[in-house]
């Protein structure tokens, strides 16, 4: 049932049309461009599975588990930003990021913290912006080349707060910044009136969040900076879906940040909780 041994496929190395059965690829010369017949069923599996509403489950999940972590400090009315806002201690369980962690050894947070949120309105607010964002991005790239944006952004937007020292953070804004970075790259890629529309409109949207991020209490707007950056390379570096198929070394990219979030948010709760 899952393999596809026969009739034509799109090549996992070209992304050419060519024949499951070949033994190589007619355009490119890829050897077993059928993968033993898995290349269609991998391809299906990254076209049906939706990074977006996978994304949003997770943050949400997430962060009913830090507040049921710590409900007393979660129900403690603080102000209108910190409203149901899950105590430290639960977000440092669950791989909060930030110099601290860093510092002491705990590489994973900058990926575990992408999915962790300080408050009811900061997740309402990065959830709404990855619903509107991350099926743009996916129609412009794929949906696996929209796993790597997400997850290298995301990472890159710590890594340059760390390196400066903010001590404790968490929040998928880096990764919002970073889908807005690689919309700004297909602009200036791709060209033409819609190139330079797209490029106009997600340019305009990163230059009013980012300094909307200085008026406001808490935000780590080194983390946006960095975000931004990492998804405007990674939106350089990335095929375009128009111009080429999704190919094998997009799908191990994809697996492999999947892989690494989950076994990071492995290593948190292993740290945290055997002491
Ligand atoms: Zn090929």
């Amino acid at each position: 049932m899952f393999r596809k041994t026969s009739g034509s496929i799109l090549c996992p190395s070209c992304g050419r049309l060519t024949h499951a059965a070949a033994p190589v690829c007619l355009v490119c010369g890829r050897r077993n461009p059928g993968m033993w017949g898995f290349a269609g069923p991998l391809r299906q599996v990254f076209r049906s599975w939706d990074f977006t509403n996978a994304v949003t489950l997770a943050c949400v999940a997430l962060y009913i588990a830090t507040l049921v972590f710590d409900p007393a400090s979660a129900l403690r009315p603080r102000g209108i930003f910190d409203v149901f806002a899950p105590s430290n201690r639960a977000l440092w369980a669950f791989g909060a990021g930030g110099a601290i962690p860093w510092q002491a050894g705990h590489w994973w947070t900058i990926l575990t913290a992408i999915y962790l949120h300080g408050g009811l309105l900061h997740i309402i607010f990065n959830i709404l912006w990855i619903r509107q964002l991350g099926p743009e991005v996916e129609g412009c790239y794929g949906p696996a080349r929209l796993v790597v944006i997400f997850t290298v952004s995301g990472a890159a937007g710590f890594v340059v707060s760390n390196a400066f020292d903010v001590p404790f953070t968490v929040g998928a804004s880096g990764s919002i910044f970073g889908l807005l970075g690689a919309l700004v790259a297909y602009g200036r890629r791709r060209g033409g009136t819609f190139g330079r529309l797209q490029l106009q409109q997600y340019g305009q949207w990163a230059l009013v969040l980012f300094i909307a991020g200085f008026f406001m209490a808490g935000v780590n707007n080194l983390a946006h900076a960095g975000g931004f950056v990492g998804g405007f390379a990674s939106g350089l570096a990335l095929s375009l879906a128009e111009r080429r198929a999704e190919t094998t070394v997009d799908w191990l990219l994809a697996s492999a940040a999947i892989v690494a979030t989950v076994v990071g948010f492995g290593f948190a709760l292993i740290t945290a909780f055997a002491h």
